[in-house]
């Protein structure tokens, strides 16, 4: 489907409101100057327009599917993937030690988000990838680095992560897959996992698997897991392909959508694998890998909100319908039509920004080490995720809308965005659970690195008075009724922290997306940005008023009934 990559949107958020520069500023990211920056977002989207956007209804008609025990992947992904690799995006912000690029995690961001608007089933395998690579940089040995990390990098070679199990979803403690030591610096591992994406494909020569699983007495819940990296094929040491693993596909699931990407359920019985970090220590070196999916699945949600905008507004300026005043006579002359393009637009702009901002803590927590730029990461890490995947699944939806029936009627694409994009509230840990780490983990500084950021909100809000009173102060004002919940909220106890996590998680995010439109409103005042910022403000970022009182409710209205009562 025809997709423009938002290129300039990008640059502008680099450099007034996320500031690159800072990151471009230390000496771990100086390379990135805003020409290689410039060249790397004009190239990618590149990619994506040409080579990636016509393979997202292909993917969507022709569902990869198992074969004889082998999965066969759908028309034109090989080449799509191969092109992928061969323009160097799956080791974008990998070591340069290993063949990666180095880039900073706002830019890999930036470029990951318009392969999702292009083709999300195709883009899930190298952001795998991406994944793996970053968990063996930081906990794999140096002889794993050597033999795994080129390969992985250059794409020759894909990655996954698994967790899941029957019985182990948001609960991964749950898990009992088995591992057990065979003396010789390897492991033999045992057990089932289900919906592994991309757990097996026809166009990369191994596919690595990290799992997660148990030894032999190994405490129960999460401290008892360790990390192991399985592959397909056990290579020799030169990374020559080597005999097959004892492990495979048992079958794929049949989804609502996302039907190029191929979810697996995996069988592992004895296969080979090596310890990835410490023994016990699987959780902590798995998330390197699940943060930075968080990261890339929020980038998902904003990536098809863009795709979705750009669609429904195609068809809004084409569809003729009813009088309209206007000058165009097509339905983007009614108000309503403009209310649901104008708020599509709004919200994936705020989601992009606050995912980049996000993307800025993580690269300057890698080039500085300072703590406070690790809390920030931390904290914003479920709202891009949980955020940017609501707006995701919003906006696609809206995109239907704005197509009348022609949105339900499959030929239009505007349902795939919507079918495709659904499952990004739930994997990478459902939105709640993104939520009740945000109430809980992300508050044990009582507060802190949320009042750091909400300083910012408002000094910036402050110094915009003068030239932007409207936008400024109701910016400034919705961020101190946020901090005053937030102080209320780090006393209280966990049950009621989970009771409010999802409204306090969008509340906050309303704040941060305010903050993000008044900066673009400064910065491009007459310009559609400054617009955009207005409708924003005035219209979306309100509805946190609300979802603070939410917050604040506690659980009785939850638990007042009993299961009886509600099945009455
Ligand atoms: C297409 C697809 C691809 C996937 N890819 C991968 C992959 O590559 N690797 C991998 O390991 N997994 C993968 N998953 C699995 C995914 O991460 C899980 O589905 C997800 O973590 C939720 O687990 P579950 O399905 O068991 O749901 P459950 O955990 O059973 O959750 C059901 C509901 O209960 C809620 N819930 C559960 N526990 C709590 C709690 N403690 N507090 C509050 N609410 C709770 C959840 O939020 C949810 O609304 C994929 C799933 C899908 C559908």
């Amino acid at each position: 489907m025809p997709y423009r990559a938002p290129v300039d949107d990008y640059s502008f958020l680099f450099d007034h409101i996320v500031g690159l520069d800072q990151v471009t500023a230390t000496d771990r990211f100086a390379e990135a100057t805003p020409d290689v920056t410039s060249a790397i977002l004009t190239e990618a989207g590149k990619l994506c327009e040409e080579v990636m956007a016509p393979l997202q209804r292909p993917g969507d008609l022709h569902p990869a599917h198992l074969e004889n025990g082998v999965v066969r992947t759908s028309p034109g992904y090989a080449d799509g993937y191969k092109a992928i690799a061969e323009g160097g995006w799956v080791g974008m912000a990998a070591d340069p030690e290993y063949g990666g690029m180095g880039l900073p995690m706002t830019v890999t961001s930036a470029v990951n988000e318009m392969m999702s608007a292009a083709c999300l089933s195709l883009q899930l395998a190298p952001l795998m990838s991406q994944g793996q690579i970053e968990a063996l940089e930081h906990h794999a040995s140096d002889a794993i680095k050597e033999l795994y990390l080129p390969k992985l990098i250059s794409g020759e070679w894909s990655g996954t992560m698994n967790l899941t199990e029957p019985q182990a979803g948001s609960d991964v403690g749950a898990l009992t897959s088995k591992a057990e030591d065979n003396g010789d610096g390897t492991f033999s591992v045992t057990g089932q996992k289900i919906y592994i994406s991309w757990g097996d494909n026809d166009f990369t020569d191994n596919v690595c698997h990290l799992v997660l699983a148990r030894l032999p007495g190994a405490p129960a819940g999460t401290k008892g897991i360790s990390l192991f990296l399985v592959p397909r094929n056990i290579p020799d040491e030169n990374g020559n392909e080597g005999v097959a693993n004892a492990l495979k596909v048992v079958s794929l699931e049949h989804k609502m959508g996302l039907h190029g990407s191929p979810t697996c359920v995996m069988q592992y019985d004895g296969a080979t694998g090596w310890m990835v970090g410490a023994e016990g220590g699987g959780m902590a070196a798995m998330f390197t890998m699940m943060n930075n999916a968080r990261l890339g699945v929020g980038g998902q949600g904003v990536g098809v909100a863009e795709g979705a905008y750009q669609h429904a507004l195609a068809y809004a300026l084409d569809r003729k319908q009813g009088k309209t005043d206007g000058d165009t006579g097509t339905i983007i002359d009614h108000a309503d039509v403009r209310r649901m393009l104008m708020t599509m637009r709004a919200e994936t702009y705020a989601a992009r920004g606050i995912g980049l901002m996000c993307a800025v803590a993580i690269d300057m927590t890698t080039a500085t080490g300072d703590l406070r730029w690790k809390s920030r990461a931390a904290l914003l890490t479920p709202i891009a995720k949980a955020f940017g995947t609501d707006i995701g699944n919003e906006v696609a939806n809206m995109g239907i809308q704005v197509h009348g029936g022609m949105g339900f009627v499959e030929e239009t694409g505007a349902a795939q965005y919507a079918r495709d994009v659904r499952v990004t509230t739930i994997y990478e840990g459902t939105n709640g659970i993104q939520a009740m780490d945000l109430v809980a983990r992300k508050m044990m500084d009582g507060g802190d690195a949320a009042n750091l950021i909400l300083d910012e909100i408002e000094a910036a809000a402050e110094a915009a008075r003068d030239t932007l009173p409207d936008l400024a102060e109701p910016v400034w004002q919705a961020s101190e009724s946020l901090r005053e919940t937030t102080e209320w909220l780090v006393k209280q106890d966990h049950r009621t922290r989970f009771a409010g996590a999802v409204p306090y998680l969008r509340a906050f995010a309303r704040v941060l997306g305010g903050h993000v439109h008044l900066m673009s409103a400064v910065a491009d005042a007459d310009g559609a940005r400054g617009k955009v910022a207005a409708f924003y403000i005035q219209r979306l970022l309100p509805e946190h008023g609300s979802l603070l009182a939410q917050t604040q409710a506690g659980d009785r209205d939850f638990f007042g009934m009993t299961p009886e009562e509600f099945a009455a």
